[in-house]
């Protein structure tokens, strides 16, 4: 007997891959729901035989009918170059998708997390960002779609709550890396790693001052499956991630270092509104998650390098 019939949407992605697989382990059947727009066949390839796991074809932007327990909203394209695409889909895969899936929620009764993001501060003023605050976001540059697609659903979640007594879980995910991030996918961490290892020139956007901080993908899938089971009431919306703050000088000169390659260090120009500090404060999630990160960068970069060593 299974515990849980769980539904991952997005579950063909980085995340959603490696949360199928916690899921499963732990004795749910899963239910994988992905239209492939940036996410892989390959990164599901060991569950595709597995009988409590199922994969549909589907696009969220399109109401979707299953019956389950519980639904892990991770849909969405979330590097820059990837949402930036098709920025007008992207903005409709997070409003029609949370829509969809909060309706589905709402009929079938199941607890429904969504994937939010740090990306809702926008440029902060402060450092680290509390969940309280109200973040200071373009409406109309590059990455408004993201940004504000993701605002959208936060308050469509909270609406459904208030309106329909819908049980939410909101999460706001800062920068997370790890094994299964697409070569292609643009982000700084596979960026740097796949240029140090192909021995190419490493590209720091801007003067490399501005930080982030990057939490590996199993102490995030952790914070994620210890929020949806989290107690009655308790529906967030709480930072995850791993409060370590780095300048991206300093991550680039830790790949050189960790890589051991000859790839020498190139600047370019800054994208257009990009944060210039992220640093999650975790003071709530550790309080009613107990949950703290584990994997210090330099480990978790050793491991992701191991894994790109295996795929370029
Ligand atoms: P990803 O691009 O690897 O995964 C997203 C998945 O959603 C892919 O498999 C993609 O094919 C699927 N998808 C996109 N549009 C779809 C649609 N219209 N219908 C069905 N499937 C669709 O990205 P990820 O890093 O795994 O991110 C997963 C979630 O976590 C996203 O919602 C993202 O916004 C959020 N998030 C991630 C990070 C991070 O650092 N990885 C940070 C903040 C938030
Ligand atoms: N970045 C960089 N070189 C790259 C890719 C990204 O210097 O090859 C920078 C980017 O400008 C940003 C930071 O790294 O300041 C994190 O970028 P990413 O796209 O990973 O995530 P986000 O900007 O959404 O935090």
């Amino acid at each position: 007997m299974r515990k849980n019939r769980v539904l991952v949407t997005g579950g063909a992605g980085f995340l959603g891959s490696h949360l199928c697989d916690r899921l499963i382990e732990s004795g749910n059947d899963v239910i994988c729901v992905d239209n492939l727009f940036t996410g892989s066949k390959d990164n599901i390839r060991h569950l595709l035989d597995n009988p409590y796991f199922e994969f549909i074809r589907h696009d969220v932007t399109q109401p979707i009918f299953v019956e389950c327990d519980q639904i892990y909203n991770l849909a969405c394209p979330a590097s820059p170059i990837q949402y930036q695409r098709d920025p007008i889909y992207t903005t409709k895969t997070s409003i029609y998708g949370a829509f969809n899936a909060l309706g589905l929620a709402k009929r079938t009764g199941a607890r429904i997390l969504q994937s939010s993001t740090s990306e809702v501060y926008g440029d902060p003023e402060c450092n680290p960002q509390p969940e309280s605050y109200r973040g200071r976001v373009n409406t109309i540059g590059p990455r408004s779609c993201y940004d504000e697609g993701k605002r959208v659903a936060e308050t469509l979640f909270f609406d459904y709550h208030r309106q329909h007594g819908v049980d939410i879980k909101v999460m706001r995910i800062f920068n997370t890396y790890g094994p299964r991030m697409d070569i292609g996918d643009g982000r700084v961490v596979s960026n740097f790693i796949v240029q140090a290892l192909r021995g190419q020139d490493i590209t720091i956007y801007g003067d490399g001052s501005q930080t982030r901080s990057f939490c590996y993908v199993d102490d995030l899938i952790e914070g994620m499956i210890r929020l949806m089971n989290s107690r009655e009431g308790f529906t967030g919306p709480v930072n995850i991630g791993n409060p370590g703050e780095f300048t991206i000088k300093q991550l680039a000169e830790m790949v050189v270092e960790l890589t051991g390659t000859n790839s020498k260090i190139i600047y370019e120009d800054l994208p257009v509104d990009d944060p210039t500090q992220r640093k999650p404060d975790i003071t709530l999630a550790k309080k009613e998650l107990n949950w703290e990160p584990t994997v210090a960068l330099r480990d978790g970069l050793q491991k992701t390098i191991d894994y790109f060593k295996g795929v370029i």
